[in-house]
């Protein structure tokens, strides 16, 4: 049997398991989105608590995975406790191929144990360990030192884990997998911890079978060398996405202190480039991946009480944490930004959605929505570091209602404080780092995730600033197009920085190595289908694309594309659903 066919259930609740052989599945949809949208239409009943026990969460990888480069992503599937649709997060590491060496193609999770667990996951199933000892254990870090200590098995391995935003459930809460490693957006973590599910442990030695050695071989040479060879590539291991940061200033499309401007003259101390010759420590790469695009800054710090002695902290970064943790909150110093990405590491926070709720904070406190007194004497400002450093342990332990508001995220605090109107989310999930342009944002609400990576609307906008000509509708048809294909890549769970790489046709002769048979109008329609199936899920939990709030704040600052009409944005809402034909 194909193992990618297999799929491990699991009950928290009654501590059983059994495997499934999922061929149907596996064969139509290929993997990761295609499989995981499935299986959560399947096991998720209409109207679930998000952080109940009927709430289930898949992973699945895809059938690349293990025999290409840059196939190297697991996605998660669940309801989101933070927009209460359609929860999908991505996250390389090891992740995707420790669960296909444990011979599975997906994981589905239901339930909730009634003392706090740690899974250990094999090919012999899940073995259910008791994480008593270190729940309560806030640091994200020192949870996977601990479950390393307590796994002893062989083979590749992945630990999945949450840290103290998990456990007391921020509704952007994060798992960390291996450490820098995420599935950051939409709060797979605080689903972990309202199950008690503080940790994944996966490993696996199964190997993976070619149809035709000699063709793989021709095939896997081919993309290696791509890899290795491309500009853009080479552009993301020197610098990373933190090399977008100057660009994205000079054309005035970086959000920066809540977006009440667009570029900021003091970013260039925060970019991808100053960061690299001041700060960068190594690169690390995803597994099976040449290109090494995760940047990890040294950052060096006296100890209290000693001279000349040292601790070096290691802190990763790329372009969405230093516009959430940095410009967003006018954060412009490099140390203190890397402080602030740091404690959202420990504690197991989405970065994005931290740094988005800590700007509206600052601004619904500077405009006396919200006292002192709610801030418990915390002084938000721009750049004040300290206090957004104390603001995100007060975010985690909610000592008060206000920062229980601010722990449910900026939509759900504007509902209570008000401020809606510079409360950055679409569809209730915090903004990312792009006000290029009407193309960026109607990319933001259209999308399934609400995420950049969805469409990537904000590249539209640069290539129309370059000069290309395009129409409201031929916007809305490219992102369309667009969003379709990734469900492709997100099925044979392709890391998006190598969308470029592998070409349709690449994929068909990829995909037959691998024994399946589908060419490039197949394919096309799968990821349309995909791409549907998400969007009747979100609908019939209650999202409602043609009422979506809309912060005036995107209206009000000038983007690089210039003042952003609102009725632009409604008539390719109202176009992109139509196209779609649900
Ligand atoms: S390009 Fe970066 S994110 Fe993508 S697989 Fe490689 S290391 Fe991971």
């Amino acid at each position: 049997m194909n193992q990618l066919t297999k799929v491990l259930h699991i009950d928290l609740s009654k501590r059983s398991f059994h495997v499934e052989d999922r061929g149907d599945l596996f064969q139509y949809y290929l993997g990761g989105a295609g499989v995981g949208i499935n299986l959560l239409n399947e096991n998720c009943p209409e109207g679930a608590d998000p952080l109940g026990l009927d709430n289930p969460i898949i992973f699945a990888v895809g059938p690349l995975v293990g025999l290409y480069p840059l196939a190297s992503k697991t996605v998660a599937m669940f309801k989101s406790p933070l927009t209460g649709n359609l929860g999908e997060s991505h996250a390389g590491g090891r992740s995707s191929v420790s669960i296909r060496s444990a011979g599975y193609g997906a994981i589905v999770i239901k339930g909730k144990s009634s003392t706090p667990v740690y899974l250990s996951i094999t090919d012999e199933g899940a073995r259910f360990r008791d994480a008593s000892g270190f729940w309560g254990v806030v640091n994200s870090v020192t949870v996977g030192r601990i479950v390393r200590e307590l796994e002893t098995g062989s083979g590749m391995r992945t630990i999945m884990r949450i840290g103290g935003a998990g456990e007391r459930m921020v509704k952007y809460a994060c798992v960390t997998t291996e450490t820098y490693r995420h599935f950051g957006r939409l709060g797979l973590g605080a689903v972990f911890g309202s199950k008690l599910l503080k940790a994944i442990c996966i490993s696996g030695n199964h190997s993976v079978d070619v149809s035709d050695p000699s063709i793989y071989r021709k095939t896997y040479d081919e993309i290696y060398k791509k890899a290795v060879d491309s500009p853009l590539m080479k552009k993301y291991h020197d610098y990373g996405t933190a090399a977008n940061i100057v660009p994205l200033n000079l054309l005035k499309g970086l959000p920066a202190k809540n977006l009440t401007s667009a570029s900021d003259p003091e970013a260039e101390s925060i970019s991808g480039e100053h960061l690299a010759e001041a700060y960068l420590g190594r690169r690390i790469a995803c597994a099976h991946c040449p290109v090494a695009c995760i940047h990890i800054a040294a950052l060096r710090e006296p100890y209290e009480k000693e001279l000349f002695f040292y601790k070096t902290k290691m802190i990763p970064y790329d372009y969405e944490l230093i516009y959430s943790l940095g410009s967003m909150l006018g954060v412009f110093d490099p140390d203190g930004m890397l402080e602030l990405i740091e404690e959202v590491e420990i504690y197991g926070m989405d970065a994005m959605s931290s740094g988005v709720v800590l700007a509206w904070a600052t601004e619904a406190y500077m405009n006396g929505l919200v006292s002192s007194e709610d801030t418990l004497g915390l002084d938000f400002k721009w750049g004040n570091t300290e206090a957004y450093l104390q603001a995100i342990e007060h975010i985690v332990k909610q000592p008060n209602e206000f920062y229980t508001a601010l722990a449910s995220g900026v939509e759900a605090a504007s509902m209570r404080y008000g401020g809606a109107e510079y409360a950055m989310a679409f569809g209730k999930n915090e903004m990312p780092g792009y006000h290029t342009g009407a193309a960026a944002h109607i990319g933001h609400l259209v999308g399934s995730r609400h995420s950049h990576l969805d469409t990537a609307g904000y590249s539209l906008d640069q290539k129309i600033l370059k000069g290309q000509e395009m129409t409201d509708e031929e916007i809305v048809e490219a992102l369309l197009a667009e969003e379709a294909w990734r469900q492709v890549l997100s099925s044979l769970v392709i890391c998006f920085f190598a969308r470029g790489l592998y070409s349709p046709e690449l994929v068909v002769r990829a995909l037959e190595t691998a024994g399946h048979k589908v060419d490039e109008t197949g394919l096309n329609r799968l990821g349309l289908e995909i791409l549907r199936e998400k969007n009747r899920f979100k609908m019939r939990e209650g999202f409602d694309p043609l009422n979506i709030r809309i912060p005036k704040r995107v209206f009000e600052t000038k983007s690089s594309r210039g003042v952003i009409k609102e009725e632009t944005i409604r008539d390719a809402i109202r176009g992109y659903f139509e196209k779609l034909a649900l």
